[in-house]
């Protein structure tokens, strides 16, 4: 009975960082990127300075959704973060080839994550990172285990789409949350509309006794500009997206 009710093991802050906010799902293609880069995009409208953390190791996509190429620079032994829409961002697609990631087993993939989150230049003593969004990889198995275990969280959003599949992982993700004592902060419904149905997450939220955060609905825009290196919320700030956003930030901030 691996892993159940453990404590968390010990873990190493990274320095200057204020808040670690992890954004989770419990499957994949569900728009837990885009909700992480448009969330980051969010935070830092209100005037906070946000860092993202891509730890998506079965495939990263802050490199496509922020426009981010090339190895990072290394400075004084620090990993120099690209800055991209006025967001830190740091990628394990960055330092690594994504096929590479895609088998690592959870030790592996949480000792790169590990040294991204520490050793990153994501504050100063005189300008501290307000918040850190983590992009975790989907799912609920031994890997994301071990990297919520180790990675110092304060707080975790679950995105789901509506239909009762993809909510039952939702929960599981819940539960791997509240097995190591991180705060769930609430649930987002994505895709939410004509398709998948609507309103399920926010039942489900009832159900979990956690925030129901918002919805967003499918939206080709939401889309193109995840495709196009830019956050819907920094191009169209005053988009009904961006509005959406601005409500879960100011939630989670
Ligand atoms: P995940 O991180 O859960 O795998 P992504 O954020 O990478 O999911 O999204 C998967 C694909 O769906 C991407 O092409 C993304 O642009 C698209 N997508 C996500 N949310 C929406 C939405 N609300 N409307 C339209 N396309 C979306």
């Amino acid at each position: 009975d691996q892993g159940r009710a453990k404590a968390p093991v010990a873990t190493e802050r990274p320095a200057h960082v204020k808040r670690v906010l992890a954004v989770a799902s419990g499957k994949g293609g569900v728009g837990k990127s885009t909700v992480a880069v448009n969330l980051a995009a969010a935070l830092a409208a209100r005037g906070l300075s946000v860092g993202i953390l891509d730890a998506d190791v079965y495939g990263p996509s802050l490199p496509t959704m922020l426009g981010l190429s090339g190895q990072p620079d290394y400075v004084d032994g620090a990993i120099v973060p690209h800055v991209a829409h006025g967001l830190k961002a740091m990628s394990v697609g960055l330092l690594t080839k994504a096929d590479d990631a895609m088998i690592w087993r959870g030790p592996m993939a949480s000792q790169a994550i590990t040294q991204m989150l520490t050793q990153t230049r994501w504050g100063t003593e005189d300008a501290p990172l307000d918040v850190l969004v983590v992009d975790l990889p989907p799912g609920t198995g031994d890997v994301q285990l071990t990297l919520i275990q180790k990675t110092p969280l304060d707080g975790a959003v679950i995105v789901s789409t509506p239909q009762e599949v993809a909510l039952a992982d939702a929960r599981r993700a819940h539960t791997l949350f509240q097995r190591v004592n991180v705060p769930t902060l609430g649930l987002i419904e994505n895709m939410s509309g004509d398709v998948f149905g609507r309103g399920g997450a926010e039942a489900e939220a009832a159900r979990l006794g956690v925030a129901f955060l918002g919805d967003l609905p499918l939206d080709a825009a939401l889309r193109q500009a995840g495709d196009a290196g830019r956050p819907l919320v920094s191009a169209e700030p005053d988009g009904d997206v961006a509005q959406r956003f601005a409500a879960v930030a100011a939630r989670v901030a």
